[in-house]
């Protein structure tokens, strides 16, 4: 992704963008789905010049309005994960803003995850949740074992991808910025392509998606792998597919075709 800077010629934001993105935090938000509560969870959308929509902070999913977001610069973000010196967060976010800006909330405590996800990670479109399964299993000893281990069925590997990023605990914010990026780095180091599913642990899901619809089916998938693993794990145990096994399924052309129809986003 080539990201071009020039803060004084912002271009309008797109409202297929917006649209789309309030239509995926509004399906994210619906109580039934069990993802979030409240001003829980958040999301965001790449630009085409180098600038981003996040949430705000303190904005509810379900019922969000295109005022709930804020634009913000992705290079000065990135740049404060990239290093370690300390930073006044607060003063950051406010220099990174970008108008015309659809909103002029703060943005959420989570946009340094968004930023990582979109300009290092290849996402158009992030959806952080906190998916009760998923969230107990992120929250017991063997969490990384367990979520890790590989694929458990077909649909998990062809819409979640067979290598989820696991993040061990950070606290919210610019550190969690900045343990992701690491380790986002070393996953596309060993993988050479970016994870479409992050999972922090004691904290969430990141789901990173080529469109909105791509990010909402990579976490229902992940959610619903999330069940099976623990009925899996009550009635003695895992076993995950074969790496023989999942290395023909996500090269098959009709499970790329089954990808394409379910989630709108091309398989690689
Ligand atoms: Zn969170």
């Amino acid at each position: 992704v080539t990201l071009s800077i020039d803060p004084s010629a912002a271009m309008p934001v797109p409202r297929a963008t917006l649209d789309e993105l309030v239509w995926l935090s509004r399906e994210l938000g619906q109580q039934d789905r069990d993802l979030i509560l409240l001003a829980e969870g958040n999301t965001s959308a790449l630009l085409d010049d180098g600038s981003f929509l996040v949430k705000a902070s303190g904005a509810r999913l379900d019922r969000i309005a295109a005022r709930e977001f804020a634009r913000l610069r992705v290079e000065p973000l990135l740049e404060a994960v990239r290093d370690a010196a300390p930073r006044d967060v607060a003063a950051l976010l406010a220099d990174a803003r970008c108008e015309p800006s659809p909103g002029i909330g703060v943005p959420s405590i989570e946009t340094f995850v968004h930023v990582v996800c979109l300009g290092m990670g290849g996402a158009r479109f992030v959806a952080h949740t906190h998916p009760t399964q998923l969230v107990g299993l992120l929250s017991t000893p063997a969490a990384k074992e367990i979520l890790t281990a590989g694929a458990l069925f077909p649909d998990e590997a062809v819409i979640c991808g067979v290598a989820p990023l696991f993040v061990e605990y950070s606290a919210p914010g610019l550190e969690l910025g900045r343990a992701l990026a690491i380790r986002l780095r070393e996953h596309l180091a060993l993988h050479g392509e970016p994870p479409r599913t992050i999972l922090l642990a004691n904290h969430g899901l990141v789901t990173v998606g080529r469109s909105a619809s791509d990010a909402l089916a990579v976490t229902v998938m992940a959610v619903k792998a999330a069940r099976v693993r623990a009925a899996a794990l009550a009635a003695g145990g895992l076993r995950p597919l074969t790496a023989a096994s999942l290395n023909e399924l996500v090269r098959r052309p009709d499970e790329i075709d089954r990808r394409v129809r379910l989630t709108g986003a091309a398989g690689d």
